[in-house]
């Protein structure tokens, strides 16, 4: 591709404008990632919320089941007591065999009620204790995360910022580029891994590929006549201009 003898001149605008768009591309980056990580903690405060949530549901179930085992145990208390005013009463065997097997019956409720209310209770206090916790992490993980948006705010109105300053000088650099070299680089630029289009010979060497040139090569890069590729990786190869006496 002929463009001129100004060739220099122009890979050393394209040069810029690519710093400029991998610039803005890095800090769009930063901006995704800060809402990412913003996202992933507002996630886990609403998951350690529901957790919270449905432990203290299950400690109302408990509550509840408690409550109807208590009720059940007065009953059971309250026909042992009515039972053994009986008592004195029954003269047959067989009422008495009868009366023997409901009182067994009746005790072995008690104890049976008597140990399911302890280990509800039990596990009332567990459950409590555990949501006691959870809260107070909860208070402190909402407290980093609100400190997180503010911080994370204040740097993404900073890259917002920066990008909007690069925008502006973009720009302005496209206003002297030639169109077709314009929409060639555009092109290149989304088709070409990392959008790099044009590189840096720095000792010789390709910055992309890091691949060695061939002395030809670098000979047809200073003549500085047109754009001179590299054999590897297809960058347009740019010589910075050296200060003198290099
Ligand atoms: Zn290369």
């Amino acid at each position: 591709m002929d463009v001129g003898p100004s060739v220099q001149d122009t890979l050393a605008l394209v040069y810029r404008l690519q710093t400029i768009d991998s610039e803005m591309a890095h800090i769009n980056q930063e901006i995704e990632a800060s809402r990412e990580a913003l996202r992933e903690k507002e996630e886990a405060l609403e998951n350690l919320a529901q957790t919270m949530e449905s432990e203290k549901n299950e400690i109302l179930r408990l509550g509840r089941d408690r409550r109807d085992r208590e009720e059940e145990l007065r009953t059971n208390e309250h026909i042992i007591s009515e039972n053994k005013k009986k008592n004195k009463e029954l003269k047959h065997s067989r009422e008495i065999q009868a009366y023997l097997a409901e009182m067994e019956f009746r005790r072995d409720e008690v104890e049976r009620l008597q140990e399911e209310i302890l280990r509800i209770m039990e596990t009332q206090e567990n459950l409590e204790k555990a949501l006691k916790e959870r809260e107070a992490e909860f208070v402190g993980r909402r407290e980093e995360m609100e400190a997180f948006r503010t911080a994370s705010a204040e740097e993404n109105s900073d890259r917002a910022e920066r990008i909007r300053g690069l925008e502006v000088e973009k720009a302005a650099l496209t206003e002297q580029f030639p169109a077709p070299l314009f929409q060639q680089y555009t092109r290149l630029r989304q088709s070409h891994r990392n959008g790099l289009v044009i590189s840096r010979i720095t000792n010789g060497t390709c910055e992309v590929c890091r691949m060695t040139l061939p002395p030809r090569t670098l000979t047809e890069v200073k003549k500085r006549q047109k754009i001179v590729p590299c054999l590897h990786c297809q960058r347009w190869l740019f010589m910075e201009e050296l200060p003198a006496g290099n």
